[in-house]
């Protein structure tokens, strides 16, 4: 039996506190909680683990993955370098919350083969974090930035977001230009987003943050006015929100968009894996019990079927800036996407949404601007 390249997505749902617009699954935990945790990541690893797979990334996610002890971290990595193959030139990834990193930390992290950092930042102005309930400052980013440059970590990707309450565009790209300044290989580059359930969201309907949130078309100014900076500081932007220095693209996501299997581990966390889409509990309590019993904590399992997956292929492929591969759809569902596309697919291009560049099918600038509009026409009737 041949490999299986797979990647690998690690749950840590611990934070120090609740940020103000956050749904993610995380909570603060107390240590002897993040231990236990980690010991049932570990079961969980052994349990799924199979040194057929070869695992061509890992990213380890959160919550703030940097708050274990960097010794449960290391046992948690050796975990998986033991239960499957990991590949040398893997992209492993950890992110990282400003001001929860030490050097011993990162030094821990680098001598354990991590690669790659995602720090949270969000804003380079303290009123701004403030408001969205972050636990750092600009200067406690800062100081984490450069200990990991010290570590030797030479892949760093910093996380903004636009569209923040009282925003405006030149605060905005002054927190760009703030962070490119120190020569970072990428940043991802989000739309605040107001989830159901989170401080922000409760404050928006009770009317006192609306006035303050820029309307869309200021939204949609940010967006462009952002990434043709970014653009013209030699990043590309090989995703919507995301800018990569030559041949710093983030391959886990890069792997996520284009369709490839991925296994998720930890709490709530979810997989792509043989044809279904599933995910593991999200009570602690179960996960805790019953991690090393894989079919026990896993729920909600959907398969996917040939036209769902066509969708996903054409939705996600859609978010890439080089957008779907029609050749290669052609070949992994053996019929033509014009086929399956064909109607959608000239109608957008008529109103000048869509573009052909060789093989690939692409949103252009105008399309960008309402993707998902678009991309919901990619949704096929039935199952
Ligand atoms: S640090 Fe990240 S995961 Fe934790 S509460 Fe804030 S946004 Fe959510």
């Amino acid at each position: 039996m041949s490999d299986r390249d797979i990647e690998l997505y690690l749950h840590i749902p611990f934070c120090i506190r609740k940020c103000a617009y956050c749904d993610f699954l995380s909570f603060s935990g107390e240590r002897k909680t993040q231990e236990a945790y980690s010991n049932a990541l570990i079961r969980e690893i052994q349990a799924v683990g199979n040194r057929e797979y070869s695992v061509s990334s890992i990213y380890i996610g959160g919550g703030t993955p940097s708050i274990l002890q960097e010794d449960s971290m290391v046992a948690i990595l050796d975990a998986i370098r033991n239960n499957f193959k990991v590949l040398s030139w893997a992209e492993i990834s950890i992110e990282c919350n400003p001001g929860t990193v030490t050097a011993q930390k990162l030094h821990a992290y680098h001598q354990a083969g991590m690669n790659r950092i995602s720090f949270g930042l969000q804003s380079a102005h303290n009123h701004e974090l403030e408001k969205l309930g972050r636990i750092h400052t600009w200067e406690m980013f800062l100081e984490s930035y450069q200990l990991a440059r010290k570590e030797g970590f030479s892949n760093i990707n910093v996380d903004i977001m636009s569209g923040l309450p009282g925003q405006t565009r030149e605060e905005y790209l002054d927190t760009l230009r703030k962070v490119i300044r120190l020569n970072l290989e990428h940043v991802s580059a989000y739309s605040l987003i107001l989830e159901e359930g989170t401080p922000f969201y409760q404050m928006y309907y009770n009317t006192e943050l609306n006035q303050e949130l820029p309307d869309e078309e200021e939204e949609r100014r940010m967006y462009w006015h952002g990434r043709k900076f970014l653009e013209e500081q030699g990043f590309s932007c090989y995703e919507i929100s995301n800018y990569a220095r030559p041949s710093k693209e983030c391959r886990h996501n890069l792997g996520y968009w284009t369709g490839k299997e991925y296994l998720g581990i930890g709490l709530g966390a979810s997989s792509y894996f043989n044809g279904k889409r599933f995910h593991n509990t999200d009570s602690m309590k179960e996960y805790l019990q019953m991690s090393d019993k894989p079919d026990r904590i896993r729920i909600e399992e959907e398969i996917v079927t040939k036209k769902r997956a066509m969708e996903e292929v054409a939705f996600l492929g859609l978010r890439l800036t080089k957008g779907i591969d029609m050749m290669d759809f052609e070949k992994r569902f053996e019929c033509r996407f014009q086929d399956v596309y064909g109607d959608v697919m000239k109608r957008f291009l008529s109103m000048g949404f869509l573009a052909i560049n060789g093989p690939y099918l692409c949103l252009t600038e105008k399309g960008i601007d309402v993707s998902n509009q678009i991309m919901a026409e990619f949704l096929l009737d039935g199952e």
